[in-house]
């Protein structure tokens, strides 16, 4: 690790962090350090950085924002790398190009300022279009494939453009494949009026007011919908609202969400949703399923 740490001081151009704590760079602020923290400044600085990683024998695990992401309390053995440099979001003539470090927020008010619609649903999702497109993230009847056309994937460090049809997505998840990392995509969207889609987005975010009110630290939807059924019913009708384990609860807002009410570690999250799953599995007969991605040491 120091030999790689030289190399990586010598010729990375982005930003370096060592030892630092995930809990910064997730919604639920739980999380153990990263040996290596790294946040390169473009397509080729990442590359040069997984080519180092990689003769190291050093794991790397690629985040967005860590709004949908777990971190065990014992962090992340090998380097996390966040890609929000890569921030571009362009328009060709209605289609619409945008790195995968642009935030849904920004990608949703540059669509609306272009006039091009499909993408109102994502300006109140929080995290990054890297997230979005991994975890296929909706609301309101939309999800981000809707009007995805091409997706630029970054494999052994060669760069291909994936069309729509090549990619298996569904709902809240993208079968990438390992060691694959998204670059940018693109999206096909409609033409449309200003006005008509800012009421659009405005709509999304009054919904998300009066559904989501949720004021302490946590990461969305914590499990998926199983086929034709409302998870935070099932967690509700297994008597669990309000349920904690340490400083994870089940809020008392919204039962699939889980809040960090005050110094929460990642294994009281992990304990809290064993209980959830069995309690739910006992009551209805389902197995839930998390969509929060579970990452980082599992000795901890
Ligand atoms: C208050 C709140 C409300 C939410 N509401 C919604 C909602 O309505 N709908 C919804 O779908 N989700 C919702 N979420 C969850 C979350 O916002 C989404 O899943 C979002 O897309 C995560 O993006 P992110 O950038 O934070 O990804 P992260 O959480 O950082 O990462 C998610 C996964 O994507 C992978 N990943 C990220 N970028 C890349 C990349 N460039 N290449 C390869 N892999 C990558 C990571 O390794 C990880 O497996 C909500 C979360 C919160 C906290």
């Amino acid at each position: 690790m120091n030999g790689l740490c030289d190399d990586i001081r010598t010729s990375f151009r982005g930003q370096l962090l060592y030892g630092e704590p995930l809990s910064r760079h997730t919604s639920l602020k739980v999380g153990g350090p990263a040996d290596i923290f790294a946040v390169p400044e473009d397509v080729d600085d990442l590359r040069n950085l997984l080519q180092l990683l990689k003769a190291d024998g050093t794991p790397w695990l690629i985040i967005g924002g860590g709004y949908n992401l777990l971190v065990r309390d014992g962090g992340f053995r090998g380097a996390v790398i966040t890609l929000k440099k890569l921030d571009r979001i362009e328009n060709h003539n209605g289609l619409l190009y945008a790195e995968s470090g642009v935030s849904n927020q920004a990608l949703a008010i540059f669509a609306r300022d272009n006039g091009l619609a499909g993408l109102e649903f994502l300006v109140g999702i929080p995290g990054s279009l890297g997230g979005a497109l991994c975890m296929n993230a909706g609301a309101h009847g939309g999800e981000t494939f809707d009007r995805v056309s091409s997706v630029d994937i970054l494999n052994c460090g060669i760069r291909e453009k994936c069309e729509k049809m090549s990619l298996n997505y569904g709902y809240r998840r993208l079968q990438l494949g390992d060691n694959k990392i998204i670059i940018s995509a693109e999206f096909s969207c409609l033409q449309d009026g200003r006005e008509a889609i800012t009421a659009r987005m405005d709509d999304c975010l009054r919904r998300r007011r009066e559904s989501q009110k949720v004021a302490l630290p946590n990461a969305g939807s914590f499990f998926k919908n199983p086929a034709g059924q409302m998870v935070w019913r099932l967690i509700d009708e297994a008597g669990l609202r309000g349920c904690s384990v340490g400083g994870a609860q089940v809020s008392e807002v919204h039962t699939n969400f889980l809040v960090n009410r005050g110094g929460a570690t990642a294994a009281d999250f992990l304990e809290l949703a064993a209980l959830i799953k069995k309690r739910v599995l006992e009551k209805s007969g389902l197995l839930l399923e998390e969509e929060v991605r579970i990452v980082g040491d599992d000795r901890y």
